[in-house]
Order: structure tokens, then sequence, then C-alpha cells
């Protein structure tokens, strides 16, 4: 065995990334096309970056605009990567949004648009992907990017919308890896922490500076550090690891 790439490669296999126009999802996708995986990015923008960089590494990857709340939508996407592609083996469920307002002042509507997108987007995405790897005998691996904030309720910004989405979407990754464990198709999920993208990296200031005191390694995280755990999670190196929750937060929770 080589364990390098005989454990960790994942050519011959087709990954869908939701989200995968910028940030996390953006370099979770080439991480996952330079493992050797043919890589189609689902989101509502053209990802013309992600693309680039990855036909630049020598990888294959292509965009299908979907919106995850939108079960039509999100049907026909991942028919159209079976059709295309000829499987669909790894899934990182990856989009999402964040609201930042005390309770009181966040609307209702506000509080539907987080749990849709987070959560219901994760379900009707791994319901979708679900069904097309068991009428299709394929062995696939679901991985959910949930978050620290699934877990403990970080400081000093008000986010319940956020918080209660993604302690959901740990409880859907445990649900469906018990459900669809006879299928063999593992469901896991990782929790980053405070990672440097457009969606921590636009917030101001003082609220940075009130994280990083926080954070036992006293500084955010890269989204390329979160690509060794996506790819462990995604090939054969966890085998046997359903259910597991990768929490790669620079040690927040343990506080
Ligand atoms: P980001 O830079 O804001 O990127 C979000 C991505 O999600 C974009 O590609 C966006 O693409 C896509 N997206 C948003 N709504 C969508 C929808 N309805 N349908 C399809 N795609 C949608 O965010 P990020 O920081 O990379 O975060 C990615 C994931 O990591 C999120 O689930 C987030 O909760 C989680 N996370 C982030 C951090 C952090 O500190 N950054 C920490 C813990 C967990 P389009 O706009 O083109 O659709």
């Amino acid at each position: 065995m080589d364990y390098l790439t005989g454990l960790f490669g994942l050519s011959g296999k087709t990954a869908v990334v939701t989200g995968g126009s910028r940030g996390i999802g953006q370099t979770v996708a080439l991480g996952l096309a330079q493992a050797g995986a043919a890589v189609a990015i689902l989101c509502r923008s053209e990802p013309e970056e992600t693309l680039t960089q990855i036909a630049a590494a020598g990888g294959r990857a292509y965009h299908i605009a979907a919106d995850v709340a939108d079960e039509t939508a999100v049907d026909a996407a991942l028919t159209e990567v079976l059709r295309r592609s000829g499987s669909l083996d790894v899934v990182f469920n990856n989009a999402g949004i964040c609201i930042h307002k005390p309770t009181v002042e966040a609307t209702v509507d506000e509080w539907k648009r987080v749990l849709d997108v987070n959560l219901n987007g994760t379900y009707i995405v791994s319901r979708a992907a679900g069904r097309i790897m068991i009428e299709n005998g394929i062995h696939g691996s679901i991985i959910n990017n949930a978050s620290m904030s699934g877990t403990v309720v970080n400081v000093p910004q008000w986010q319940c919308s956020y918080n209660a989405s993604k302690a959901a979407v740990l409880h859907l990754t445990r649900s469906l890896a018990v459900e669809w464990a006879d299928y063999g198709i593992r469901v896991n999920s990782i929790s980053p922490g405070y990672t440097a993208t457009a969606m921590s990296v636009d917030t101001p200031e003082e609220l940075k500076n009130a994280w990083l005191p926080l954070i036992p390694m006293r500084r955010m995280g890269r989204p390329e550090e979160l690509v060794g755990a996506v790819l462990y999670l995604a090939s054969g190196a966890s085998s046997y690891t359903t259910g597991a929750d990768l929490i790669v937060d620079g040690g927040y929770v343990c506080r």
C-alpha cells in the first residue's frame, strides 16, 4: 500500500462542492481536484477563479448553477453531475451564510434564510446525493461543513440562527451516518473555527480583535488548513469513520 496516494487519493472519483466560488469551498475544491477528483461546483454565481485555479493545477472542474435551498434545482444539478461524470462519490456541503444581529433585532425572515441555506440546503443536497448513491450502489462520502458554533456559543457577536443551524447540521450528520451505513455511505462533518474568508475577514476590526484572545492558537485559520481534514473524510483513509465531527479551530472549543 502506498499510504499517500493509496489512502488519500481520489483519482477516478467525482466530487461535488457546494459554495465553491470563494472562501473555504474554493480552496477545498482545488484540494479535491489535486487529489484526482473531477469536481462539480454548485453555487449561484459563476466560480471563474476556482475553475481557473483548478485548470492551472491540471485538474478537472465544472460549474452547475444552483441555490442549495432549491430542491428542484439541486435534484437537477446532481442528476446532471451523474450524467456528465458517470458517478457521484464525494459531496462537500459547504454553502453557508451568517447574520450577526441581536435576536430581538433580527427578523424572522433572516432566521429562516440562515436555516434555509445552512440546514435545509445541507439536507436537500445530502438527500439528492444519497438517493443517487443508493440507486447506483455507490459507497460515497458526504462531508458537511458545520462550525465550532454548532458546539459552542462563540462571542461577542450574536448569531443565534447560525449557531442553531450548525448544531442541527451536526445531528443531521450523525442521523444520516446511521441511516445510510448499510448502504456503505459515510457521512461526517468538519467544524472550522474562525477562518480567514470573506465571511469572517469582512467583519469589523474590533470584533476580530475580540476573537483572538479567545483562540488558544491566537490566530485565525486559513482555508488551506481545512483541506487535509476534508481529504481524510473524502478518501479511503477514513473508511471506518462515520458520524464523526473533525474540529479544526485552533483549540477554541477546548476552553
Ligand atoms: P464565503 O466566503 O462567504 O463563501 C460562501 C459560499 O457559499 C460562496 O461560494 C457562495 O457562492 C455559497 N453560497 C451561499 N449561499 C448559497 C446558496 N443559497 N446556494 C449555493 N451556494 C451558496 O464563506 P466561507 O467562510 O468560505 O464559509 C463556507 C462554509 O464554512 C459555510 O458553511 C460557513 O458556515 C462555514 N464556516 C466558516 C467559518 C469562517 O470563519 N469563515 C467558520 C466556520 C464554518 P454564491 O454566492 O456564488 O452562491
